[in-house]
């Protein structure tokens, strides 16, 4: 089944707005002066396990999440769809150059924007295929008012483009540098091709979903969907598949500094600490390369100790703006590193916006 937007936005109560949607409070938002891959959507396939394969995203401005493509004896399985119908047509037309196949479900591992707005490209060329995510992440996606993901967050972000657009026009105006300038321009045209993308979204919403884990055997291929306990969001949906001990975690983990706005920082280690449970050769991430079992305690680990610092301090009734500083500080020896292994998302960008997050859920209660 698929909803128009409009149909979608029907229930929705809330008057026109022109929003404006700060890209540091966003999932994965992307300066506008950031280096970015021009040229189109890109996915580099990796194998890993057998009929298993990430869907690595090349870094664009509006941010594409990976997917993971799984095999069974009579079709596929796809997690996540990225920011775009474009970003899952090209990923469906490189899957489809391998297998003929057609997709029978696709499952939705966050309602985050970059994660689902693609889905329709599954529903279109299948009109049976299902769409699966847990039952919080469908309320969000349905939700008027949910900022960051969700049919009618389709909306304000058409509201908001327009801005962004001028807003990087004028920044090219100001350029002086070349590659600098280059870069916005780049961005310029992602941003334009964005906004004509958001308005040709046809929202296509889970049409079954899970509150508890469960296995499905699809095909021949046993996939277990997993919910493990809050994280990164209320309704994170775990992917894994025994027989190849492959995890696919959605944006609970990423190989760049985590998005804690939407998030539950004092659950998020635990839950992790749930999947270290599992027996586990590869993770495919929201974002980033595949990485070994160890990142998921690497990732626990920054959590763990992100939060013990952030309740010191509000015990020690530190104001806020001092234990951004010290904070950062202390833990940097442990996680710069491991957290700034790509160009975007590193722990110097984000780790003050994730102290003060953590901050007010945490020792305010906000
Ligand atoms: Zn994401
Ligand atoms: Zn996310």
């Amino acid at each position: 089944m698929e909803f128009t937007r409009r149909q979608v936005l029907a229930q929705a109560t809330m008057a026109a707005a022109v929003y404006t949607l700060d890209p540091h409070e966003l999932c994965c938002g992307m300066n506008a002066y950031a280096q970015t891959a021009a040229g189109g959507e890109t996915f580099e396939l990796k194998k890993v396990g057998d009929g298993i394969w990430a869907g690595v995203a090349a870094l664009r401005y509006k941010v594409n999440s990976n997917a993971a493509i799984i095999e069974t004896n009579d079709g596929l399985v796809i997690v996540d769809s990225h920011s775009k119908p474009a970003a899952s047509q090209a990923l469906y037309r490189d899957v489809q150059g391998a297998t003929k196949k057609p997709v029978k479900k696709v499952i939705n591992t966050h309602f985050h924007w970059d994660h689902w707005q693609g889905n329709q490209t599954y529903t279109q060329a299948n009109p049976s295929c299902e769409i699966i995510a847990s039952d919080r992440c469908k309320a969000r996606l349905t939700d008027p008012n949910q900022m960051n993901g969700g049919a009618a967050f389709v909306d304000k972000q058409i509201a908001a483009m327009p801005a962004e657009i001028d807003k990087i026009k004028a920044d090219i105006q100001k350029a002086s540098d070349p590659a600098a300038k280059a870069r916005l321009e780049n961005n310029l045209a992602q941003a334009e091709a964005y906004l004509t993308e958001l308005k040709g979204i046809k929202p296509a919403l889970p049409t079954r979903t899970v509150s508890q884990t469960m296995t499905l055997n699809e095909g021949g291929r046993e996939i277990r969907l997993i919910v493990a306990g809050r994280a990164h969001t209320d309704g994170d949906l775990f992917i894994y598949m025994p027989k190849d001990k492959v995890l696919v975690t959605g944006d609970a983990v990423v190989g760049w500094m985590p998005f804690v706005n939407d998030g539950y920082p004092e659950e998020w280690g635990q839950t992790v600490g749930e999947l270290e449970k599992l027996d586990i050769d590869k993770v495919i991430v929201g974002h980033g390369e595949p990485e070994p079992k160890g990142h998921l305690t690497f990732f626990r680990g920054y959590f763990t100790d992100l939060v013990a610092a952030v309740k010191k301090a509000g015990a020690d009734n530190m104001p806020v703006e001092d234990a951004k500083k010290k904070i950062a500080d202390d833990l940097a020896p442990q996680y710069e590193k491991g957290m700034s292994r790509y160009p975007n998302g590193q722990y110097r960008e984000r780790i003050a916006a994730n102290i003060e997050q953590t901050y007010n859920k945490v020792v305010k209660k906000m």
